[in-house]
């Protein structure tokens, strides 16, 4: 079968406005650690998924899938062994008040049962966001969705406020004027919320700021912005759904770079290592007090399949050291990429911590001109090159590199020697 018919076929049955990557769209069959097989036996080093952290198709996960599938099955509302070991283990890994967890199988429904909660407990309804944020597909996140387009206007509840990045600041202003320029704007928006006669009940952030492209943050900018919504009576959502589960090599948690505890964490993509499992921490006295308030059920959400998974993943962060490698690793596919803005003008800013970077592509250095056209050649001659990795931001020119865990200095040395051979024969 070709790639057209199977794209005719997929267009017939789901549409033609389903999202595909590349403009060849990519047939795989197999995955393995950090390597993916075409239909045709190709194989692609991918620098670009989170889901399967741990490796795709890792066999201590697929064991603990397959085992557990085997024996048992079932909704949520028996007594099951392995998801109260589970959340005692997971729930472990988090700062005081952070002890208990409620499960579901997507980030979207995680940060949906979020705003919910927070929006019981503060008795507001305003939510403040980033100006370029994406924390998942329901109706109320689509009403504060800011990167992705929506027939949903965006709420007359929510304000989007720009998160600092220091490669696009002013000549001239310090970090600290970028995080007091930010706290200005939170105290502003709560207040604009207030003059509209709408209580704040949450500041949602993603810890990492993923999707607004990892921008190169001032220190110490998040606490201020947290500080302002709880003393107005709102609660901190830290998304983690990209920023979890050891990605940024110094912590297990993204909160924990910005020295702040969350009111509630939301979890999804690498929880699961590709199952569908995610999911909210929070602690147990606002759990329990949305909970009398609401009888809140997920079929799926910590079956004893995500459950055994979910372990299996813990497993193996811990037994492989993927918390250091993400580190280890990191730092020298930073080192290497910061030499090849050394070689390649095109690359305005090399970002990013753990093993998660941004390049971001820009015409001239002065003026920051966006490449987009450029990144989007440069993602698709690395797919023909073998290696896959994606783009990201307003104007597209952002390269987005975020491998599986497991990523060797062997991987990261083929992937940055093939990103050098594509950008020299741009
Ligand atoms: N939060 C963030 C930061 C995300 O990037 C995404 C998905 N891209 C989501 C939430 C939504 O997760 P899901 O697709 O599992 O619903």
């Amino acid at each position: 079968m070709t790639v057209s018919t199977l794209l005719q076929r997929r267009h017939k049955v789901l549409g033609d406005q389903s999202p595909l990557f590349y403009d060849e769209p990519l047939h795989l069959v197999r995955g393995e650690g950090v390597w993916l097989y075409d239909i045709n036996g190709k194989r692609y080093l991918d620098v670009y998924n989170n889901v399967p952290s741990v490796g795709h198709c890792h066999p201590h996960v697929v064991a603990a899938l397959s085992n557990q599938a085997a024996k048992l099955n079932i909704h949520t509302r028996y007594l099951d062994e392995g998801i109260v070991a589970y959340a005692e283990r997971l729930t472990a890994t988090f700062a005081d008040p952070l002890d208990a967890v409620m499960f579901t199988c997507t980030g979207s429904e995680a940060n949906e049962l979020a705003l919910r909660i927070a929006r019981f407990a503060s008795g507001g309804h305003g939510v403040i966001v980033s100006d370029y944020n994406y924390h998942g597909n329901s109706t109320s996140l689509a009403e504060v969705t800011t990167a992705l387009p929506a027939p949903e206007p965006f709420g007359r509840h929510a304000r989007a406020v720009p998160i600092p990045n220091l490669y696009h600041a002013k000549q001239g202003v310090s970090a600290d004027q970028l995080a007091e320029e930010y706290a200005a704007k939170v105290a502003g928006a709560i207040a604009s919320l207030k003059a509209d006669g709408i209580k704040p009940a949450a500041l949602l952030i993603d810890t990492l700021f993923a999707n607004e492209g990892l921008p190169r943050l001032p220190a110490g900018f998040v606490d201020k912005a947290v500080a302002l919504i709880r003393e107005a009576g709102g609660l901190f959502i830290a998304d983690e759904v990209q920023a979890g589960f050891a990605r940024t090599g110094e912590h297990l948690w993204g909160h924990q770079a910005h020295k702040v505890v969350p009111d509630i964490v939301t979890l999804g993509k690498p929880m699961g290592n590709g199952h569908p499992l995610a999911g909210l921490v929070s602690s147990r006295e606002l759990i329990e007090s949305f909970g009398r308030n609401a009888m809140y059920f997920n079929t799926f959400g910590g079956s004893p399949v995500a459950a055994a998974v979910g372990m299996a993943v813990l497993d193996v962060i811990e037994n492989e050291q993927l918390l250091a490698n993400a580190h280890q690793v990191g730092a020298h596919v930073h080192t290497r990429l910061q030499k090849l803005a050394e070689k390649h003008a095109i690359i305005g800013d090399v970002r990013g911590k753990g093993l998660f970077f941004a390049m971001e592509l820009v015409r001239d250095r002065a003026s920051k001109e966006p490449a987009g056209a450029e990144a989007r050649i440069i993602v698709n001659t690395m797919r023909e090159n073998g290696v896959l990795i994606s783009k990201i931001g307003p104007a597209d020119n952002i390269l987005k590199l975020r491998p599986p865990l497991v990523f060797s200095i062997a991987n990261a040395d083929l992937f940055v020697d093939t990103l050098d051979h594509v950008l020299s024969r741009l």
